[in-house]
């Protein structure tokens, strides 16, 4: 008889590990909380326009990587439905504009235009992109059961990124910006990060956009979440929405199933939940189990979340002359305790179905380092913060946009609560761990000591963060199983 797989959360991570259980010859059950599968994956409908949730830009889109053989292999996209943006951002400051080419001879000319006493380090920087433009994110296997021969390839390359990272891998975004006097190059390259995030996860980033290996697919977040949703539907999944779990239960040291919270209780042979790490260890499994590596991601150091207070307006005109990123920067200011000094607007032009013919929706919002300044709300101190975040964000668009006056006719705010609510995402985390030195070298398999059976999964296992993370992490906790079956993998290896 086939051995069954429950799948816990039916975000990207849950939705790959599903595939993969069911292409390896599993049968595989997802118990998802939400009405609707997708996470921090999806996008939502107001007055007729999308707000898209969650991509910016998607990792492994380049053919013939490996992680874009994952992507294919769980149907998420088809590479004809990628675009690359010649400028992926424009930074105003002071009415001078930084455009951010995806072509790095372009990108070196037009910095060097802007800031010639900055050409040591613009060429340094240009020479660290090219150098990560071939990096390709690892998919294959996980290290943990990889054979010495494919743990020697893995470690060379790796250390092309080691290479290319070597001066600066131990600087914060804010410690590199010191070799530019240029301040609109400053203020650009800290446009993609936190200051003091290391700057290694900008650098890897801006290789990525320029080898073409991150891109916009058609259709945005929810186009992924329904392709993969339907990949695993047509293998034989049993997706089960508005279904949330209250305890993964244990015997003799090796999980028998789950038990839902209206108290069903469901057998399987394996558990892999892929919510948020937090709900697994601390609710699913009444904080039973430790592991210190997993503890020191909630008492070490340096491990850090960030959030988003995002806003989304419908205006009734046409915002399709402007770049599609334009960051604005602007003096010094508090909005809902946090400190800003640029603010970013998206619009979807690009994608005719986010807004109705001749609208647009345009997306900006504030990133929230403070979590704490959200914790213990009343319901009136939380609406007055939402308000406070609108009305400010308002006064830029119309300040920026000059155009949207009086034909604002949406407007959407979510923020860290939100993703606490829906994702159950600890501290209402919108990637996973921040890259910090603390957690440069962080690495778990997802299996705890003690338990077998269980091998978790999701965005908390990298830091490198996002969707390509979450979809290889499902993939490898299906690999793990495979292995500890003894039965070859089926998939991208
Ligand atoms: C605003 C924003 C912008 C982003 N931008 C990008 C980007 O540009 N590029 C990129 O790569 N990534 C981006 N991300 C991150 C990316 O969306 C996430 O890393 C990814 O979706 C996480 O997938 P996951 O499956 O690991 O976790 P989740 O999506 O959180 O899925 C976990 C699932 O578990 C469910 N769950 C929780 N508790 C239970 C329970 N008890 N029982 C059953 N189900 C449960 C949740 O409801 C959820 O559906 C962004 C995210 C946000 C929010």
């Amino acid at each position: 008889m086939m051995k069954k797989v429950i799948v816990i959360g039916a975000g990207i991570s849950g939705l790959s590990a599903g595939i993969y259980a069911l292409k390896n010859g599993f049968s595989c059950e997802i118990y998802e909380k939400n009405i609707n599968a997708g996470g921090e994956c999806i996008a939502w409908k107001r007055k007729g326009y999308t707000i898209d949730g969650s991509i910016s830009w998607l990792t492994g889109v380049k053919p013939g990587t490996a992680i874009n053989d994952v992507w294919l292999e769980t149907g998420a996209f088809r590479n004809e439905d990628i675009t690359f943006a010649d400028v992926f951002s424009v930074i105003e400051h002071e009415g001078r504009r930084l455009y951010w080419y995806r072509d790095t001879d372009k990108l070196s000319a037009h910095l060097k235009e802007l800031s010639p006493e900055d050409s040591e380090a613009i060429d340094e920087l240009i020479a660290i992109i090219n150098d990560l433009s071939s990096f390709e994110v690892p998919a294959r296997k996980p290290m943990d059961i990889m054979d010495p021969a494919e743990r020697r390839d893995h470690i060379k390359h790796m250390m092309q990124l080691f290479k290319a990272l070597n001066k600066v891998s131990s600087l914060t975004t804010e410690e590199y910006t010191e070799r530019f006097s240029s301040e609109l190059i400053r203020k650009a390259i800290l446009s993609f990060s936190f200051k003091d995030n290391l700057v290694q996860g900008v650098l890897v980033t801006l290789g990525a956009l320029a080898g073409c290996h991150a891109g916009w697919p058609a259709g945005g977040s929810q186009r992924i979440t329904d392709n993969m949703k339907a990949c695993f539907l047509s293998l034989g999944g049993v997706l089960n929405c508005g279904k949330a779990v209250a305890e993964i239960t244990v015997n003799d040291g090796r999980v028998e199933g789950i038990v839902l919270e209206d108290g069903t209780a469901v057998s399987g042979d394996y558990i892999v939940p892929t919510c948020d790490l937090d709900i697994t260890l601390h609710k699913l499994l009444k904080s039973r189990y430790s592991d210190p590596v997993l503890d020191s991601f909630y008492t070490g150091e340096g491990f850090r979340t960030s959030s988003i207070a995002q806003v989304a307006f419908g205006v009734e005109c046409d915002l399709s002359a402007y770049p599609s990123k334009m960051i604005y920067a602007i003096d010094e200011r508090e909005i809902a305790g946090e400190t800003i000094e640029s603010v970013l607007f998206t619009n979807y032009c690009s994608e005719k179905n986010f807004a109705p013919e001749g609208c647009s929706v345009v997306k900006t919002g504030l990133t929230v380092y403070d979590y704490s300044k959200w914790y213990g709300l009343s319901r009136e101190e939380y609406l007055r913060k939402k308000e406070e975040i609108k009305e400010a964000y308002l006064e830029y668009l119309y300040r920026f946009f000059p155009e949207t006056k009086g034909k604002v006719v949406m407007c959407d705010v979510t923020t860290p609560l939100t993703y606490e609510r829906y994702c159950g995402a600890y501290h209402g985390a919108y990637m996973g761990f921040m890259l910090t030195p603390a957690t440069s070298k962080m690495y778990h398999s997802g299996i705890i000591k003690g338990l077998s059976g269980l091998y978790a999964a999701g965005q908390w296992f990298s830091v490198m963060g996002g969707l390509p993370d979450a979809l290889v992490s499902g993939k490898s906790a299906i690999q793990r199983i495979c292995a500890n079956e003894g039965i070859p993998f089926s998939g991208v290896q």
